[in-house]
């Protein structure tokens, strides 16, 4: 027997229609990037988005199309989000920290056949266009008066007057809901970037799961500043559940250091960010140099990498919780949070800070597993560490124009994340590595992220990195690569000696060596890859 409900699709438009009609005058603040603060309302960015949609049609944009977008958190930015999945087309979000050469490939690889970008941009524009094989407009996100002279009209468009030039009078078509919504690219730390294309129907699911209290939280009690940029997966979905449950909304623009940041929330009184770590280190100690307080802020959400303990500890010390979000561009990005449970609510500082240093338990309709080399599953016992599986529908399920099926999934429908981690009883997830960077040592692994994090505790120990060199008798084993703090003094020795009584005697690293810095990718993220290359001729002191 079939339910007898209405049956209407789940779509992107949903949660612009739903914010003008019911939130139409809550807040979103910007800050432009032609200087100064832009201020309107979720009703005039529903009606700018309509024009754009109907700008975009005007330029011969149609079902399936990509349209990409090189622009931080901005107005808009936002409009473009709704107007282009708004015609059935797909938003494309670059990312603009990568290459230039990646970008290349990305936009060529989507065939975007519409390229808009912010004014910081310009300069690369003009550098990369030459190589852009299926662009056909591009469309500077600003004014006339920020348009490149001389003027020619058939070079780069201007945002404003395509919004200026058409009408608002337009009605969100509907279609099916696994229609393709949204493109973004991972970072590719490994060979190409790959494309990971979201349907309206998974972001939407998405947007309702990832505003659950026990996920971000999002509510019209809130104002809400996404730090985390909209070309990394979607803002964590921000722009959209903040439509959904008529969130303030407040977007930094390109200006995303701690003087900024700070300002911003004290004057917009914002009560949930969310960013990656540094952002929040960052933030800390602009406080603690200049004697402030952080007033307004409740929660900040952290993700991206491994929350430190000294930050759990600071932020609370400001009356601010600290919820980890563990997540990828496959996922959409949510996959779990640290958030507390009921039975977890006499718990001390200390073993909460403990709690929070877990990448958290599954948001509902994410489903997780740890399995060993021979997938097979492990026990969610906060011991055992395994391959992190993951399944659910916001959940990627192959990647973009890739023909062959895809070497990231099981046969039975898991999708294998690449990271290695424990499940405790309570289902909470710990990562422990990435699975290329776990080390292994005489048929045991050793998580080279617990080594780091003890490490960069030493106080002359700027940036840490522990990768497992060949040995002779353990096949592999731990070695410290570490950077000092400028001005710091540290021996070997007593590098050594500081993982003494913090962990198992036999997963202390055999040698620490210091360097002047450790590779990172374009995004900032430690490339292990080049580090091991870079120590492929070592040889440990006593062999
Ligand atoms: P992101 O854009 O969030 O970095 P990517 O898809 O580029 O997403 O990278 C995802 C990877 O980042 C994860 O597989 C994991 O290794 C790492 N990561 C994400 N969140 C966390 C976290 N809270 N703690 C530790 N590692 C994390």
């Amino acid at each position: 027997m079939r339910g007898q409900m209405m049956e209407q699709p789940l779509l992107i438009s949903s949660l612009i229609r739903h914010a003008e009609a019911y939130h139409g005058d809550t807040a979103i603040v910007s800050r432009a990037l032609e200087g100064g603060i832009h201020r309107y309302t979720w009703g005039e960015a529903a009606v700018r988005a309509r024009q754009l949609a109907n700008a975009l049609l005007g330029l011969g944009v149609g079902p399936g199309d990509r349209v990409g977008t090189l622009a931080w958190n901005g107005y808009r930015h936002l409009e473009a989000y709704y107007a282009i999945s708004g015609v059935e087309a797909v938003c494309h979000t670059i990312n603009p920290r990568l290459f230039a050469e990646q970008i290349v490939y990305i936009i060529n690889h989507a065939e975007d056949r519409v390229l808009m970008f912010d004014l910081t941009f310009l300069p690369l524009i003009a550098q990369i266009r030459p190589q852009l094989t299926t662009v056909r407009h591009f469309v500077l996100m600003s004014d006339r008066e920020h348009l490149p002279r001389p003027v020619s009209n058939d070079e780069v468009l201007c945002y404003e007057d395509l919004v200026a030039s058409h009408s608002d009078s337009f009605e969100w078509p509907a279609f099916d809901e696994d229609t393709a919504a949204g493109l973004c690219y991972t970072s590719g730390t490994t060979g190409s970037p790959k494309g990971v294309l979201y349907s309206h129907r998974s972001t939407v699911l998405h947007a309702l799961a990832s505003s659950l209290p026990d996920s971000l939280h999002v509510s019209a009690e809130s104002c809400i500043m996404p730090v985390v940029p909209m070309f990394h997966v979607n803002g964590w979905g921000l722009p959209y559940s903040c439509a959904m449950n008529g969130a303030k909304l407040v977007l930094p623009g390109a200006k995303m250091d701690a003087v900024n940041l700070f300002e911003l929330i004290e004057s917009e009184e914002v009560t949930m960010a969310a960013g990656v770590p540094t952002i929040w280190l960052m933030l800390l100690q602009h406080c603690e140099q200049n004697h402030l307080r952080i007033r307004s802020l409740k929660r900040v959400i952290v993700g991206g990498a491994a929350a430190p303990e000294s930050m759990i500890e600071q932020l609370a010390e400001h009356g601010v919780e600290l919820r980890q979000l563990w997540g990828m561009t496959e996922l959409s990005p949510c996959g779990t949070t640290s958030t507390p449970k009921f039975h977890h609510r006499d718990l001390d500082r200390e073993a909460m800070c403990r709690l929070h240093m877990r990448q958290g338990r599954p948001i509902y309709g994410v489903d997780i597993r740890i399995v060993d080399d021979g997938g097979l599953p492990l026990p969610h016992d906060g011991k055992a560490f395994g391959n992190l599986q993951v399944r659910g529908p916001w959940v990627l399920a192959q990647y973009f124009r890739q023909e062959a099926a895809s070497p990231a999934h099981t046969a039975d429908g898991w999708f294998n994340t690449g990271d290695v981690s424990t499940i405790d009883p309570d289902g909470y997830m710990k990562i422990t590595d990435r699975t290329k960077d776990v080390i292994k040592s005489g048929g045991e692994w050793i998580s080279s992220i617990d080594l780091e994090n003890i490490m960069v505790g030493h106080p002359a120990v700027a940036e840490a990195a522990a990768i497992g060199i060949e040995h002779p008798k353990w096949d592999e084993r731990p070695l410290m690569v570490v950077v000092l703090k400028p001005g710091a003094a540290a021996a070997r020795e007593e590098l050594l000696a500081f993982f003494g009584g913090k962990i198992a005697k036999w997963w202390t690293p055999d040698d620490v060596v210091i360097v002047n810095e450790l590779p990172h990718t374009a995004t900032g993220k430690l490339q292990k890859m080049r580090l091991r290359e870079m120590f492929r001729d070592y040889r440990w002191p006593q062999a």
